[in-house]
């Protein structure tokens, strides 16, 4: 299945991508992901994307299509793909419309969690991740069992550079006025599907559950076969 991941800075893309990339067994691609261990690794991606990520500004789309571009040429993408926070511009959109068709492939859906705005900005701030695995936590709303440790490999949590009040706030105000043409363009073609990402963390799962689920037996087999 080819999947693509929605929703503004905190609505939940990364927590769902764990468990639909489990379930579904499909690679999930995350471009901050990509971006923070090129930044990491210290290598010229990561040298060009510092700086905007620094400010909570998107990388430019020429860098961003570039990795994309790469990263779903190989082979693990045969079996299908999840994108997590890609495209964030409608020109990203239409790139990648473009480099599927050319190695015809399509997307199947296009998950958007919706959450409260208001509650973007506590969820950010209180956000931790994993140094060795990347699962993703919250110091209040999705807790590990012993505070600073990962529950599934006991790796150090850290929190990340742009998740301060000041960058988060551009982030949203950056991704808002993005969002819209996007929605607009993905609902056109009939890929969008709407999730309440206000829901607990398992419930939001079970509504994304019942879309892949339910179509996986029936529509999504057809389009596979067709
Ligand atoms: P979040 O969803 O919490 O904002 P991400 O890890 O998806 O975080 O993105 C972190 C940063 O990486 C963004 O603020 C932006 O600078 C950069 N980035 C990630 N994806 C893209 C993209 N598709 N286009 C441009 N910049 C991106
Ligand atoms: P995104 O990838 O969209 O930026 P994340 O999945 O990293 O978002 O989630 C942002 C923060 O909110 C994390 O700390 C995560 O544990 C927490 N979180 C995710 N989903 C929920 C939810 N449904 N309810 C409460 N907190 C959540
Ligand atoms: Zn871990």
């Amino acid at each position: 299945m080819n999947l693509l991941l929605m929703g503004l800075p905190g609505a939940g893309k990364g927590t769902q991508a764990e468990r639909i990339a489990e379930k579904y067994d499909i690679p999930h691609i995350s471009t901050g992901d990509m971006f923070r261990a090129a930044i990491k690794e210290g290598t010229p991606l990561g040298k060009k994307a510092k700086e905007y990520m620094d400010s909570g500004h998107l990388v430019p789309d020429e860098v961003t299509i570039g990795i994309v571009r790469e990263r779903l040429g190989k082979d693990d993408c045969k079996k299908g793909f999840l994108l997590d926070g890609f495209p964030r511009t409608v020109a990203q959109a239409e790139a990648l419309e473009q480099m599927l068709a050319e190695t015809e492939r399509a997307i199947h859906f296009v998950l958007n969690i919706d959450a409260a705005r208001e509650e973007l900005m506590a969820r950010l701030t209180g956000r931790r991740l994993c140094r060795d695995c990347g699962a993703t936590y919250h110091v209040i709303f999705n807790p590990t069992n012993v505070e600073g440790v990962c529950d599934k490999c006991s790796g150090e949590l850290y929190q990340r550079d742009d998740d301060n009040e000041k960058t988060v706030g551009t982030r949203l105000e950056v991704n808002i006025n993005q969002q819209q043409p996007l929605l607009d363009f993905y609902r056109e073609k009939g890929y969008l599907r709407n999730i309440d990402g206000s829901q607990q963390i398992d419930m939001v799962f079970e509504s994304i559950d019942d879309i892949l689920g339910n179509l996986s037996n029936s529509a999504v087999k057809e389009i596979y076969q067709t």
